[in-house]
């Protein structure tokens, strides 16, 4: 662990306090599809010790339990209630703020699931004339980003909807190879209505603020301080920088899609969202918490 530190000009990992972890997925427990080297030993040492942790990821193709399913299968035995995702905020955030009013949301058929009980626009509602919806909500659709459903997305948000994204990402690392992703169709619809979409995932603070909050329930102890929670994330925007600018600690791991360059470029160019640890990967961190 100290060397990958030591050649990244990053301090021995100083892990003291450290009480509990949110761990994104992508880069830090899985890439490419794949259970990453030494992962789900992690999570084994941290279910065996009781520490307490979150997945908290802007995946958002999956319901929580389907994910979960995936990473079990995968030797990651995670609980979905153990998941908060950016697919599972925005549910909760329709719930809190549309409850009852229509809602079009583009994303997989399986990411639907989690809006069980909302009043969700279908694709024929949505393309009807005089549609109308509270919000447009924009997750992981894959194949399904069709020109006719973004043609719907488009109009909703001019009559009035709300654009939401349930995160920005730009892309990721697929068993394909690198993979355009949401991001690109929110900055599209941004750009053909003139409106901002309102950000969920990561590194918006509300998503941190939910994953913290879901730590402080029974097991976790009365009192965890924001400054007792690690973030370990692979992406310093994403992860490291929404993390601190969230008041909790952040760890960057080299075992995804950012490395010992963008930290250097990071240094440069944010030196107050650099993080608190760096580690080659989530199994060097856990190995060292005391
Ligand atoms: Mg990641």
């Amino acid at each position: 662990m100290t060397t990958a530190a030591a050649d990244a000009g990053m301090p021995d990992p100083d892990l003291t306090g450290v009480r509990a972890l949110l761990l994104d997925l992508d880069g830090v427990l899985v890439l490419k599809g794949e259970p990453l080297p030494g992962a789900a030993e992690a999570v084994r040492v941290l279910l065996r010790r009781g520490i307490p942790f979150r997945v908290l990821t802007n995946s958002s193709l999956w319901a929580r339990d389907t994910l979960a399913g995936r990473l079990a299968a995968a030797g990651l035995p995670i609980e979905p209630g153990s998941l908060v995702t950016a697919l599972s905020a925005s549910a909760d955030l329709a719930a809190r703020r549309w409850s009852g009013r229509p809602v079009y949301v583009l994303s997989s058929r399986d990411a639907l699931r989690e809006f069980e009980g909302q009043r969700l626009l279908d694709d024929e509602a949505a393309l009807a004339d005089a549609a109308s919806a509270a919000a447009v909500i924009v997750g992981d659709a894959g194949p399904a980003f069709t020109w006719p459903r973004l043609n719907a997305a488009f109009r909703l948000v001019l009559g009035g909807a709300r654009l939401v994204a349930m995160h920005r990402n730009r892309w990721w690392l697929t068993p394909d190879g690198v993979t355009i992703d949401s991001g690109a169709f929110v900055r599209a619809l941004e750009f053909a209505t003139g409106r901002r979409a309102l950000l969920v995932g990561k590194p918006a603070p509300g998503i941190f603020d939910a994953a913290y909050a879901s730590l402080g329930r029974p097991g976790a102890g009365p009192d965890l301080p924001r400054q007792a929670v690690l973030m370990v994330g692979d992406d310093l925007r994403s992860d490291v920088a929404g993390a601190r600018r969230s008041g909790l600690r952040a760890a960057f791991v080299l075992s995804g899609k950012q490395g010992p360059a963008d930290l250097a470029a990071a240094r440069r160019r944010h030196p107050a969202d650099l993080p608190d640890v760096v580690a080659p990967s989530l199994f060097d961190l856990v190995r060292a918490l005391d």
